[in-house]
């Protein structure tokens, strides 16, 4: 999508921290981290966020998961970390291209905010 933040940083137009990419994800760091790790995993593929999901983004939207698990794993983070799809402004979502934060690197808190 032309106008798309997102679109754009995993193109490379607009720079960004990598910290893993494969033929289906790019990850990169988070501008404003809320935890020592913040990083946003996206699919390369546009897809607006969970409620506009159709089924075969179903296997695109657990394979972000495995990326987060994969870059916890590398980051010595498993004690404790959290991984989140905000959806729709009411849940703090601001870009409307499906991403994953995972957090961790300090103590999470539960309930959320
Ligand atoms: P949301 O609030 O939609 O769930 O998450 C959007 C996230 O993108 C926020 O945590 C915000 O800090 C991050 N973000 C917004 N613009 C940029 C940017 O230009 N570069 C990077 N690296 N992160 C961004
Ligand atoms: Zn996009």
């Amino acid at each position: 999508m032309s106008d798309c933040l997102f679109c754009k940083i995993v193109e490379g137009k607009i720079p960004s921290k990598k910290v893993y990419e494969d033929e289906h994800t790019f990850a990169f760091e988070d501008i404003n981290p809320q935890a020592p790790t913040h990083v946003l995993i996206v699919p390369k593929r546009h897809v607006v966020d969970l409620k506009e999901a159709k089924p075969e983004d179903a296997e695109l939207i657990g394979y972000c998961q495995l990326v987060a698990a994969k870059i916890a794993r590398q980051r010595n983070i498993e004690n404790g970390y959290r991984t989140v799809y905000n959806v729709g402004p009411g849940a703090g979502q601001t870009v409307f291209h499906l991403h994953l934060h995972l957090l961790g690197g300090r103590p999470l808190s539960w309930p959320p905010g």
